[in-house]
């Protein structure tokens, strides 16, 4: 049968690799605006392994951010457990989990939200300063990344002397700095034209697989979804995989 998804289940190479990134039965609500209860996770199950790249798609509006900040321990879930790296992020003091999320989480925004008075370069060392790397290793190792983004000739522009795209790419440089276990993308080319956004992809893909980084991507563009191993979609608070036993993708929205 032709179907533009991957089978749902990881391919065989990760089977037998330890999970970079664990979600198990997480729950989590919000207080609605008229005061009641909205469910918005239900039950999440996720484990991404290194090098592994899981796209997730679902409306508006279905929890997909809100699943983002849980597995990057920017936000709490109200049940269940997440494990980084083998490590219960809820056992974590503050201390260790701001360590935890600066060293094995990198985050790509729909929006960059890179520094604007500082260069390309310089975004991209911040992290590693920010975790104690010598300022000689973190110029090497982003004067690296930007080569593998085919940067380096903007290394030293600011964010607002670059195109759209190549402020993404600064951005997905940024995220890898510190080396991540994972990589949490959400929407990551949702303010980009579709040819710059699909490069954005290319890289995003080539680099996770490069540098071994387990990978969540979030977009509402199915024919990029589909070129993750896996794709999932969020669906009344769970993750559904999406198959080719799922039907056509309109019929999985
Ligand atoms: P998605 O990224 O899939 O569009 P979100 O995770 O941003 O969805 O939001 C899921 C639901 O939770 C939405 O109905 C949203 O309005 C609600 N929500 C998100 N953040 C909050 C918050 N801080 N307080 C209350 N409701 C929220
Ligand atoms: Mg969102």
């Amino acid at each position: 049968m032709s179907s533009a998804f991957p089978v749902a289940t990881p391919p065989a190479a990760f089977s037998d690799v330890e999970p970079s990134i664990v979600a198990r039965d997480v729950r989590k609500s919000y207080v609605g605006g008229d005061g009641g209860s909205l469910q918005v996770l239900d039950g999440v199950n996720l484990e991404v392994r290194p090098g592994e790249m899981v796209s997730i798609i679902g409306q508006s509006g279905s929890g997909k951010s809100t699943l983002l900040h849980v597995l990057g321990a920017l936000d709490h879930a109200d049940a269940g457990e997440v494990h980084i790296g083998g490590r219960h992020i809820a056992s974590l003091r503050e201390e260790a989990l701001a360590e935890l999320r600066g060293r094995s989480v990198g985050f790509v925004f729909q929006f960059h939200h890179l520094l604007r008075e500082f260069s390309a370069l310089e975004n991209v060392m911040m992290p590693q300063l920010i975790v104690g790397t010598s300022e000689r290793d973190a110029r090497k190792r982003a004067e690296e990344l930007l080569d593998l983004i085919g940067l380096m000739p903007r290394a030293s522009h600011k964010p607002a002397q670059l195109s759209g795209g190549e402020q993404q790419r600064v951005a997905v440089a940024r995220a890898l700095a510190n080396r991540p276990l994972a990589l949490l993308a959400d929407e990551p080319s949702g303010n980009l034209d579709p040819s710059t956004s699909e490069r954005l992809h290319d890289l995003l893909f080539a680099v996770c697989r490069e540098e071994g980084a387990a990978m969540v991507l979030v977009t509402h563009d199915l024919g990029l979804a589909a070129r993750a191993d896996r794709v999932l979609r969020l669906h009344g608070g769970e993750l559904v995989a999406v198959g080719p036993e799922a039907g056509p993708p309109q019929a999985a929205e």
